[in-house]
């Protein structure tokens, strides 16, 4: 009987071991395919402690499965709805795989390879993957829903990077609560993360949208600049281009107090510090595109030192908070009075200031 038992278990740790190598080798191919789709995510990934970052690496690469099928300029609408509810629908199934999907090859091999990620995915821990699979489904639907609608009102805008990015900041949040390295659930401040985030990527991708003719800026705010939105291009334009601008960027400043809020009520180091150093990323490149006409020209970028200084210097709170408002001075520094919005972006730096105290 004894003899039995141990036999049993050296199968089973036998086939245990077996198992293991594929997984060791499917997260091999997740951290390594973390660092291809995107570089930035990469670094900040490291922050945090190992059993998080397994979860979090896996919830990125799902939503970047997301966000490749919705980019896909060569699939149809109806084969899009139909890619999106399938990619959600087999989340965990490790012969599940996508050909031919994807606008850059790093994408297409994602998609290709991506019963690999769902290998890693079934491995996690359930209370990891009600989290993810639930976020997947509400983005997918999102999605679906934007795919074949204009992004018109202000609220529109913001129930669309709800759905691209604050289901992000509530799925991060969800995690952080289920490792025990947090102790609160997603609320309306994770939602204020993503939607920091998502608009300043919108207002600076304008240039690389409109050439695949996907712009996400809201008609209510660009058709008081504009007639059309490839008009932001003219040079002729250029000064209500600007103007334009300005006011996306301070529609999107009236998240910050909220995002220093959510910041502040972060327990863990190693955390705080992944939430933190893309925010601040993501307020030196607003700064950055304020007043700038090169937004219709070329992409633009924080420069790289300032984003090593971030990373090296987001330790603590404090100086997270040192960051904002140096970033918040900077900012101040670049408002014209002749700017239409000029007293509403000053206003809306004042309350990120009020935030910080
Ligand atoms: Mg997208």
């Amino acid at each position: 009987m004894l003899l039995k038992t141990v036999i049993s278990q050296v199968e089973l740790s036998y086939v245990d071991t077996n198992k293991l190598t594929d997984l060791e080798k499917n997260k091999q191919y997740c951290y390594e395919t973390l660092a291809k789709v995107s570089r930035s995510f990469a670094m900040v990934i490291k922050q945090l402690p190992d059993d998080a970052k397994e979860a979090i690496g896996v919830f990125y690469l799902v939503l970047r499965g997301l966000d490749t099928i919705e980019d896909d300029p060569n699939l149809s609408l109806e084969n899009k709805h139909q890619l999106l509810n399938e990619f959600c629908d087999n989340l965990g199934d490790y012969n599940w795989k996508l050909e031919n999907v994807g606008d850059k090859p790093e994408y297409v091999d994602l998609m290709r390879q991506f019963y690999r990620v769902n290998h890693v995915f079934a491995s996690l821990e359930p209370e990891y993957r009600a989290v993810i699979a639930e976020k997947c489904r509400l983005m997918a639907d999102g999605m679906i829903d934007y795919s074949s609608k204009e992004i018109n009102t202000r609220e529109e805008f913001d129930e669309y990077c709800y759905y691209v990015a604050g289901v992000v900041g509530e799925g991060l949040t969800g995690i952080f609560y289920s490792s025990g390295y947090e102790a609160f659930q997603s609320n309306d401040l994770s939602i204020s993360m993503g939607l920091f985030l998502q608009k300043t990527n919108i207002i600076r991708d304008y240039l690389e949208d409109i050439e695949s003719d996907r712009v996400f800026w809201p008609r209510e705010v660009w058709s008081k600049y504009a007639q059309k939105l490839e008009d932001f291009k003219l040079l002729s334009n250029e000064t209500q281009s600007i103007a334009c601008v300005n006011d996306l960027i301070t529609e999107t400043l009236r998240h910050i107090p909220n995002c220093i809020t959510y910041l502040e009520t972060l327990k863990n180091k190693s955390v705080l510090r992944f939430c933190a150093i893309p925010q601040l990323m993501a307020l030196g490149t607003l700064v950055k595109l304020y007043n700038n006409p090169k937004v219709f020209m070329s992409v633009v970028k924080l420069n790289k030192i300032i984003s090593m200084q971030i990373v090296a210097g987001s330790d603590s709170i404090q100086s997270i908070k040192d960051w904002y408002l140096s970033f918040l001075k900077d900012l101040e520094k670049k408002l014209t009075a002749s700017d239409p919005n000029y007293s509403q972006t000053l206003a809306a730096i004042e309350n990120c200031k009020v935030a910080l105290k």
